[in-house]
């Protein structure tokens, strides 16, 4: 509206330079259109840009004539903030600069968003300004500037840049430190987008491949690209990961997907089908729906109970206030504040928020994996506790089975005295051992026949297991007393001295007729023992021969007897 009522009111093609840092032109400048740079001269000038007709490969020629009263020639610079153009030349009659020459770089100087060109005015002359610009502009606004107020505003541009571009660059550094540590995955999306995102701006702002490479252009478009695209995919993949509540899909994350896969399918088919202006311009159309079907889902989640919906939409509140100050701004609205400051400001207490939501979340994860273990290892020495117990109990009960068989195979189920596989084995072991002095002692009943056929054979067991009580205390490790079979018992000893053999025996006859069966009229147990003591110098079975022998002898001699 301003702008309208200085044009209609005092419109002029000439101002004159005051003592000002700042002279604003745009009202005194006149305009007009032609398809290439050159004027003709038959040209009418308007002084409104704005009501020109443009296209796309047209040029804007502008003009404007500065006097200067002072008696000092004056230097100063004049700036064109963010034209979107192709080429831009200046004159100001001594001096012609195109775009590239004011300043060392191909397009604009590091820390400025604008283009800026040195230009003199005469002393006490009128200088006239004019030159063209290709291109489809979008915006314009001409100033002549003092070399101050250039330096103090590119000074505080790259402060608060640099603050930008430090911060950003701190948060991807340290959640790819986090993602590294935890493997949590919200955090390398949220590194992936800063990191795009932070880069894009770098490159909008001037910085970037500009510096390293001026004199090629191209890279400046090629990255510009990679990034705005970069941008827009890791955004798709940070909302969803953000918004991911535990088992659960975000709702229509696929539709977004989708979107995202068709930008890059048509970013792809217009680069290499059509130009890479057109590439760029893309995202532009796709960006206004992309925030739209994102509001969407985001409110989506919000009415499925998502908190995290809440938190998100809270953290992106700062962006949208930063950005709501650069459209204000562009809608002609001045602040007393720097708009784009506040968009950055706005970014980064976003991030900062993203930060702190992705955190909490992340240690809640990480508080309900810690309690499920804790609860895993008490069940776990439960089971163990239990597992312990019932192998303790199966250990016990295999090992009085196995006490039973040990029995079993060693021992005389009736007596309970060690069998003639017992004996055998004793036999065997001693030999092994290289005992040669053994005492064999055989033992037989007499008359035993005679019990069974009149008390029974019943009382013939108690008989034989009275007889086991006396020779039980016999066993020890250096000698056995066993059953043989039948009424027959057999006593083999490893000795160290040869004559204990037959006094041992001796008494051991004399306790065996001292057993008495009371309860059937007094039956009185006899036996014949006939024994030898081996040398080693036969086999055995010699010995057991012998000792058979003579026990056969007592029987003969009228039994009851101790024979060698
Ligand atoms: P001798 O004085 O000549 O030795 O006469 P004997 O009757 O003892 O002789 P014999 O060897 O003919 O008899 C042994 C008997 O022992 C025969 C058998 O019925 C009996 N006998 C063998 N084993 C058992 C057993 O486990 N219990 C009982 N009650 N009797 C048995
Ligand atoms: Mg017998
Ligand atoms: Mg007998």
């Amino acid at each position: 509206m301003l702008l309208l009522m200085w044009s209609i009111l005092g419109n002029s093609a000439e101002v004159e330079w005051q003592e000002v840092s700042q002279l604003k032109l745009d009202q005194y400048m006149e305009f007009t259109v032609t398809d290439s740079g050159v004027l003709l001269g038959d040209e009418k000038w308007h002084s409104q840009a704005e009501n020109i007709s443009r296209g796309k490969e047209q040029y804007l020629h502008f003009r404007v004539s500065v006097s200067n009263p002072q008696v000092i020639i004056q230097s100063l610079w004049l700036v064109i903030p963010f034209p979107a153009i192709k080429h831009l030349t200046i004159t100001d009659e001594s001096n012609t600069w195109v775009t590239g020459d004011a300043m060392p770089f191909s397009t604009r100087p590091i820390g400025s968003p604008n283009y800026v060109f040195p230009i003199r005015l005469k002393a006490q002359q009128t200088t006239q300004i004019s030159g063209y610009m290709q291109g489809e502009i979008l915006r314009y606004s001409f100033s002549l500037n003092t070399p101050e107020l250039i330096r103090t505003s590119d000074r505080n541009n790259v402060i608060r840049d640099m603050a930008f571009f430090g911060s950003m660059g701190t948060l991807v550094i340290v959640s790819l430190i986090i993602f590294i540590a935890t493997k949590y995955r919200s955090y390398l999306s949220f590194a992936v987008f800063t990191f795009s995102f932070g880069a894009w701006f770098f490159r909008v702002f001037g910085y970037g491949f500009e510096l390293l490479w001026p004199n090629h252009p191209q890279l400046n478009d090629i990255s510009y690209a990679l990034l705005l695209y970069a941008v827009m995919i890791s955004s798709t993949w940070l909302l969803i990961s953000l918004l991911k509540r535990q088992g659960k899909e975000v709702k229509y994350q696929g539709v977004l997907w989708g979107y995202t896969v068709l930008l890059i399918l048509s970013g792809l088919f217009s680069v290499l089908f059509l130009d890479l202006s057109t590439t760029l311009v893309i995202p532009l159309y796709w960006f206004f729906p992309s925030i739209l079907l994102s509001v969407f889902i985001t409110y989506k989640e919000h009415k499925a109970g998502s908190i995290k919906a809440k938190w998100f939409a809270f953290s992106i509140f700062p962006s949208v206030a930063g950005g709501g100050f650069i459209v204000l701004f562009a809608l002609g609205f001045s602040f007393p504040i720097d708009p784009v400051g506040s968009l950055m400001l706005g970014i980064v207490t976003t991030c900062l928020l993203l930060t702190v939501m992705i955190s909490t979340y992340l240690i809640k994860l990480l508080q309900s994996q810690r309690d499920t273990e804790l609860k895993h290892s008490i069940l776990k020495t439960h089971q163990t506790h239990e597992l312990e117990k019932l192998i303790r109990e199966r250990t016990q009960e295999l090992e009085s089975s196995n006490q039973l068989l040990q029995e079993l195979a060693s021992k005389d189920p009736l007596t309970k005295l060690p069998n003639r596989r017992s004996l055998d084995l004793f036999v065997d072991k001693s030999i092994e051992d290289n005992v040669k002095v053994i005492g064999i002692a055989l033992l037989d009943l007499d008359h035993f026949k005679r019990i069974n056929d009149t008390y029974g054979h019943d009382v013939g067991d108690i008989v034989l297991c009275q007889v086991a009580e006396v020779l039980k205390p016999l066993n020890t490790s250096d000698c056995i007393a066993g059953r043989f079979g039948g009424e027959e018992f057999a006593i083999i000893q490893r000795l160290p001295e040869k004559t204990k053999f037959e006094t041992a025996l001796k008494a051991l006859h004399v306790k065996i007729n001292q057993i008495v069966i009371t309860d059937y009229q007094d039956i009185h147990v006899k036996t014949c023992i006939g024994w030898v003591i081996s040398d080693g110098n036969e086999t055995i079975g010699e010995y057991f021969r012998r000792a058979d022998k003579a026990l056969y002898q007592a029987k003969e001699q009228g039994r009851n007897q101790l024979v060698p």
